[in-house]
Parts: C-alpha cells; structure tokens; sequence
C-alpha cells in the first residue's frame, strides 16, 4: 500500500536536504525512506529531460517522489523513475533492518576525503556516538553501479551510520530522517574539524572504548 504521507516526508526531506547545502543542485545525491510496514521504499526521482526537470531539490514535491519494492521494480503510476543511485539505496537497506532513512550527500567537507580516498579519524566524542567512531572511505565504484553498492555496504559494516563514496559523496543512515540529518550535521562537522586540525598539527585520534567512561557503556547495556 502507498501511502501519501510517506511521499510528502520524502519530499519535505529533500528539500531541507538542498537547503542544508548537502547538494549542489540538479539531482546531485538523493534521499530515500523506507516503510517498515511495508518495506516499500520511497526515493527521488530521476531527472530527465521532457519528462522531468527539476533544478534542485529545492523545488521537488510529494508528486515527484517515487515508490519502488525491494526489487526495485516501481510500484506507482507517477511515470517517473527512480534516482540511479537506487541500487545502492537498497543494498543498504537489505544489510541494514534497523535502517528507515538515507541521505546520500554530495557535500565539501566530507567529499575532500572522499576524493583522496582517506577515513575520516576518530578525533571527537559526538563521532563515536552518532557515527559509530571512523568513517571509512568505501573502494571506488562508478555512478548508479552494483560496485558502488556494495562496497559502501562493506565500509558500513561494524553498524556504521556513516561512509564516504570515494570520488563522489557520502550516505549517512537512521531510523528516520531526523537520525539521518543528524549524522551528516556531525559527518560535515567531523570531517571540517580533522582538516582544520591538520593545519594546526597532528590529529590526536581516539579508540571508540576511551570514548566513553566504562561506567556509562555498562549503564548503556
Ligand atoms: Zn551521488
């Protein structure tokens, strides 16, 4: 069952997703939501012109949004198609149950490491908690390829919500959009602060365990 409200979050997603500088504009990076109930996934849409232009996500509405299965197979009558980075948006969700959103970001801080192919370090506290400590930097793979998709399932591994797509981007994951902005908000931030940091000096890097105090991670368990 497609449900109108899920588009209308997608949609409303996205167009935060422009504002917060995470795409350039056109259909740079994307956005998806997954229904639990019934693992439907709602996505941007691919641009194409004479069927649809859109000059960034800015402007993207509820109608634009499009519903595809686990298959990827579209699933409504919109007549649009599913952004190429499709495959890649499903791989994660088919290696992730507990993942419901995914923002897949084209933004300047964390695409410097992602264009020399570097891990972003463990070098503040909020990055082990929200990021799951280092975000590694996923072997390269072109556009929309099943190589994409799966080596960013691999840099994820170790329940990442976090990895970089070497020469292109970033994905950041949650159990809903407001997780999922908030790891790319503490992704940009990390990845600004450890090359700032390289100005100044060497990086003090952290263990995930130093972290947090021991006490903490057993009252967490
Ligand atoms: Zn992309």
């Amino acid at each position: 069952m497609i449900k109108q409200e899920l588009r209308e979050e997608v949609a409303q997603a996205t167009r935060l997703f422009w504002e917060k500088d995470l795409s350039p504009g056109q259909d740079s990076g994307d956005t998806s939501l997954r229904d639990p109930q019934t693992n439907l996934i709602y996505i941007c849409p691919r641009p194409k012109p004479g069927v649809l232009h859109i000059p960034n996500w800015g402007v993207i509405k509820d109608e634009h949004i499009v519903v595809i299965n686990q298959q990827g197979e579209v699933v409504d009558d919109f007549g649009l198609e599913p952004t190429v980075e499709a495959p890649m948006h499903l791989a994660i969700y088919e290696a992730r149950p507990e993942v419901n959103a995914i923002v897949h970001s084209h933004a300047v801080w964390s695409s410097a490491f992602a264009v020399t192919g570097k891990n972003i370090p463990l070098i503040l506290a909020e990055q082990s908690l929200r990021l799951g400590g280092e975000v590694r930097c996923a072997e390269y793979g072109s556009v929309g390829s099943d190589d994409i998709a799966r080596n960013i399932v691999k840099a994820l591994e170790g329940h990442k919500n976090a990895a970089l797509m070497m020469n292109h981007g970033a994905v950041c994951l949650g159990k809903n959009f407001e997780e999922a902005f908030i790891v790319s908000n503490f992704l940009e931030k990390g990845a600004k602060t450890a090359l700032l940091g390289t100005v100044l000096g060497k990086l003090i890097t952290r263990r995930p365990d130093e972290i947090l105090d021991q006490r903490l991670l057993k009252k967490a368990k």
